[in-house]
């Protein structure tokens, strides 16, 4: 098998792999990005009415900026990704997708990386896997009796997925917040907990996001933290 060698290997083309490749691009450091699935993989896995928590204008990356028509909105997982694949174009990211890490050796001060029936050599290697992909089912959901159908944010699509009746979410976000809204429209009213929905975009006004308090937060810093691009 050839091995390929580079400057740095990253491990993972979301957005913290597009924004180390794009600071990486602009010290001319030879390096390649590795992406099991495509790029911004995780924002095309997520649930049909996900919006982003962050309003459009908050969403900036070194070098790159949200430049669309709705500044004070809230971008679908879709448009996410796309967001993010955008931003991959604008500097030719290196980044070779479905192509998944198999595994990582030390040799001296190299590494070898095998994914996919290609080995690279490199200095350095990156793992920007993400930290939020798991889910975390807390102890008590063991003792939930059988009849109540649970799902995690991974596996959730949509409401028309879930049996009939009420639904309970747990966590405040981003699910415990869009949830409640998404399976309300479906179900009708249920009992929230109303802790968990003040600050929630998604969780007001019917499923169309709103400002609220993060709306307020941007009249106090944007004058000092303007969108560059
Ligand atoms: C439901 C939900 C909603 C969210 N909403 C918001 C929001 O509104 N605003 C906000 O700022 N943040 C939000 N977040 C958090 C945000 O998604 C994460 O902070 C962000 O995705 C982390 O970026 P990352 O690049 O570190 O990891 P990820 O986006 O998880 O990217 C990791 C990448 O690594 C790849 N990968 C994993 N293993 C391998 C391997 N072995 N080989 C090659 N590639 C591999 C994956 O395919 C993936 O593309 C939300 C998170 C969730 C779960």
């Amino acid at each position: 098998m050839t091995t390929t060698h580079t400057n740095t290997v990253v491990v993972g083309g979301g957005q913290a792999g597009l924004a180390l490749s794009r600071c990486l691009t602009g010290l001319g450091v030879e390096h390649v990005v590795l992406e099991a699935g495509r790029v911004a993989q995780r924002w095309h896995e997520r649930w049909d009415s996900l919006r982003l928590l962050t309003p459009n204008w908050m969403t900036r990356l070194p070098g790159w900026a949200y430049q669309g028509p709705d500044p004070d909105g809230f971008m679908t997982a879709g448009e996410t990704a796309a967001f993010f694949a955008a931003y991959a174009r604008s500097f030719a990211a290196p980044v070779l997708e479905r192509t998944p890490v198999e595994r990582v050796r030390q040799h001296g001060d190299r590494f070898t990386v095998e994914a996919n029936g290609v080995t690279f050599g490199a200095r350095n290697v990156v793992a920007a896997t993400g930290w939020c992909d798991q889910p975390a089912v807390p102890a008590a959901a063991r003792h939930l009796s059988g009849a109540v159908t649970r799902i995690t944010a991974d596996a959730y699509r949509r409401p028309g997925d879930l049996p009939e009746g009420g639904c309970w979410s747990s966590g405040p976000r981003p699910p415990g917040c869009s949830w409640p809204t998404s399976c309300t429209a479906a179900a009708g009213p249920s009992p929230w907990p109303s802790a968990l929905t003040p600050a929630c975009p998604g969780a007001t006004g019917g499923g169309t996001p709103s400002g609220g308090s993060t709306a307020r937060a941007r009249s106090t810093t944007r004058s000092t933290t303007a969108p560059t691009r």
